[in-house]
């Protein structure tokens, strides 16, 4: 269990690492086989099957164009301060989902083919959680401001998905041609920066909120300490769909994966992939299914938008704009001096 408001601020060189010209894109990686820690005391093996929540009206938005559409039974709002953690896997402390009630969640986008997701929850109206990577934030920025436009939770899943499994380290980065060059990363820069290069991405479209992801759901304390002085939510998981490994399976595969979870836990936090053509493409069937067997979808908001921080603010901004991002004022620069 973490151990809350224990400020243990780790210290480490803020020296930046420039990969602003060396990877642009983070393709679908899916998250590699997770390093967890064993659950104690399941919360769920043997559970009955889902009991459906107790009935009352979905809420849908003004924009919710189908009036069969499941919609989403609560929003619970989530004050971060201190750093809560979230998902049964590694958290155990907040158990606030009642039997029937789902927490949708999709890491490492935005995506190509993250509208095909979008898509799918706009037509049953219901809400999820995206972590985004904010290298695929700051590529793809125009699809993430749909995803806020659409009123979903946008939280973060560090900057380039290294697995922060040491204070310090290095990590391997394209560099193009195929060849790859191995560099030193600084697990706050990756946790920070990703989070401003999200907000950078959102914009005007909505807000981050300080929900956090770690890549791999690898969590060292010192980290998850950082975070709680930061005021930033920690989620893991209640189950994974694995979705990653199921690209032969296609969309099927997954919906069978997410469907039987389901049942044997009869709720939770559930972890998928929007970079994935084989989840976006069964998250329709998801629904479909959760609908028929009377689950409730639960929208996780947070009370407070994140408060990123200046420096790494910066550093974002240059990573999305290297050449303009030291420009100075014209004025500052130009001047009629004849
Ligand atoms: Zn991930």
């Amino acid at each position: 269990m973490r151990a809350k408001a224990t400020i243990l601020a780790i210290s480490v060189s803020l020296a930046a690492i420039s990969v602003a010209h060396a990877q642009r894109v983070l393709g679908p990686m899916g998250d590699p086989p997770p390093m967890r820690a064993a659950p104690q005391g399941a919360p769920s093996a043997g559970a009955p099957a889902a009991v459906p929540a107790p009935a009352s009206a979905p809420i849908r938005d003004a924009s919710c164009k189908n009036p069969n559409a499941m919609g989403i039974s609560r929003v619970v709002e989530i004050d971060t301060t201190g750093g809560p953690g979230f998902g049964f896997e590694h958290f155990k402390m907040y158990d606030f989902l009642q039997p029937g009630e789902v927490v949708l969640t999709f890491d490492d986008g935005p995506w190509p083919t993250t509208p095909i997701v979008l898509k799918a929850l706009a037509d049953e109206c219901v809400k999820a959680i995206f972590f985004s990577i904010g290298l695929n934030a700051l590529t793809f920025p125009e699809i993430l401001k749909q995803v806020a436009a659409a009123g979903h939770t946008i939280g973060s899943h560090t900057w380039s998905h290294q697995v922060l499994n040491k204070t310090r380290g290095s990590m391997q980065i394209k560099i193009g041609d195929g060849k790859r060059e191995v560099r030193d990363y600084d697990p706050k820069e990756e946790i920070e920066k990703g989070m401003s290069a999200v907000r950078l991405a959102i914009g005007d479209a909505g807000f981050e909120s300080p929900f956090f992801r770690f890549p791999a759901l690898v969590q060292p304390p010192e980290l998850t300490n950082y975070l709680g002085t930061r005021n930033v939510a920690m989620f893991s998981t209640d189950f994974d769909s694995f979705d990653f490994k199921m690209k032969k399976g296609g969309a099927e595969a997954v919906t069978k994966s997410v469907m039987e979870k389901l049942k044997k836990h009869g709720k939770g936090i559930v972890l998928m992939h929007d970079v994935h053509a084989w989840t976006a493409n069964a998250v329709k069937d998801i629904l479909a299914q959760m609908k028929a067997g009377g689950y409730k979808v639960v929208q996780m908001k947070a009370k407070e938008p994140l408060q990123t921080l200046p420096e790494y603010d910066a550093m974002a901004m240059k990573e999305m704009n290297p050449v303009n991002a030291n420009a100075r004022p014209m004025n500052s620069v130009i001047r009629t001096v004849e």
